[in-house]
C-alpha cells in the first residue's frame, strides 16, 4: 500500500515526537511505501523542530503563514500529497494508527473512508469531558439534519482518502476551522465519491486545543455556510 499521513499541527511540541515515532514504527512494520507531511499550523512553540528531527526519514514540514486553523492545515497537505491513499490524524493519536488497517479493508468498495466514534462498534477507551461530550451529541443532530443525513460521526480525526478524491476536493475546500471535516464529506458526496463510516477506537487527550464555546458557535455558522456557498455554487 501507497500512503502519505497529514498532521495538522497546532502547539503540539509535547505530543508531536511521540506520535511521529508510533507512525513511523507501524508504517516500517507494515513496509507501506509512505510519507508524512506535518503542516505547522502557526505554532509558537518548539513544534517545528520537534518535527524537523526527523526530516531526513520520509517526514516534511509545511508551515503555514500563521494559525490558520485545522482546515486550511489539512487542505495544504492534501495538495502536497503524492501517495495513492492520504490519511489525516490528530496530533494526539487518538484514534491510534493500526487502525489505518481497518481503513484499507475498504478501499474495493469506497474513496473516502471515516473513522467513527458513534457506530455501534466503536470503541471509546477514555470519554470527552461533560460540556465536550454535550457538544459532540448535539453538533451531528445538525450535521445531518442541514448536510450530512446519515453519517454518524463526522468529526473525528482520522480519515482516509483516495488520491484522487483528496485533490479533487482540496481544490474547492473552503472552511479553515473545525467544520472543515463536514465540508470535505459534503464535498464528498458532491462529487460522487462513495464515503464508508468504520468503527474505531478513540481515546480522548484532555490537552484539547477547542474552545469550547468559541469553536462550538463558529462550528454551527460554518455549517450554514457550507450550505450557503453550496447554494451559490462555489462548489461546482
Ligand atoms: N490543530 C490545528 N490548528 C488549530 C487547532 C488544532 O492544526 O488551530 C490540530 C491539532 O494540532 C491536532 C488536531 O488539529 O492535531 C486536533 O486538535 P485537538 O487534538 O486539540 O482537538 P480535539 O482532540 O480536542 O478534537
Ligand atoms: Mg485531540
Amino acid at each position: 500500500m501507497e500512503i502519505s499521513i497529514i498532521i495538522p499541527a497546532f502547539n503540539e511540541e509535547k505530543r508531536i515526537k511521540k506520535t511521529i515515532e508510533a507512525i513511523l514504527a507501524y508504517l516500517e512494520r507494515k513496509k507501506y511505501s509512505y510519507e508524512i507531511i506535518v503542516v505547522n499550523d502557526g505554532s509558537t512553540d518548539k513544534t517545528k523542530d520537534a518535527a524537523l528531527e526527523f526530516s531526513n526519514r520520509k517526514i516534511s514540514v509545511l508551515d503555514n503563514p500563521g494559525n490558520c486553523g485545522k482546515g486550511y492545515s489539512v487542505k495544504q497537505g492534501f495538495l502536497a500529497a503524492t501517495k495513492k491513499w492520504i490519511l489525516f490524524t490528530d496530533a494526539d493519536l487518538s484514534t491510534p494508527i493500526e487502525e489505518l488497517e481497518t481503513c484499507f479493508r475498504y478501499t474495493d468498495i469506497a474513496s473516502v473512508i471515516i473513522g467513527s466514534r458513534n457506530l455501534p462498534m466503536s470503541h471509546i477507551a477514555v470519554k470527552q469531558p461533560f460540556l465536550r461530550s454535550t457538544f459532540g451529541k448535539i453538533f451531528p443532530f445538525f450535521v445531518r439534519l442541514l448536510l450530512l443525513p446519515d453519517i454518524r460521526d463526522s468529526q473525528c480525526g482520522f480519515k482516509l482518502f483516495r488520491h484522487d478524491a483528496a485533490k479533487k476536493i482540496a481544490e474547492k475546500q473552503r472552511i479553515p476551522g473545525f467544520c472543515f471535516d463536514v465540508e470535505l464529506l459534503f464535498l464528498a458526496r458532491k462529487y460522487g465519491f462513495i464515503i464508508q463510516e468504520i468503527p474505531v477506537s478513540w481515546s480522548n487527550d484532555e490537552r484539547s486545543k477547542i474552545r469550547i464555546f468559541s469553536d462550538s458557535f463558529h462550528m454551527f455558522f460554518d455549517l450554514l455556510k457550507i450550505r450557503w456557498n453550496s447554494f451559490y455554487g462555489r462548489y461546482a
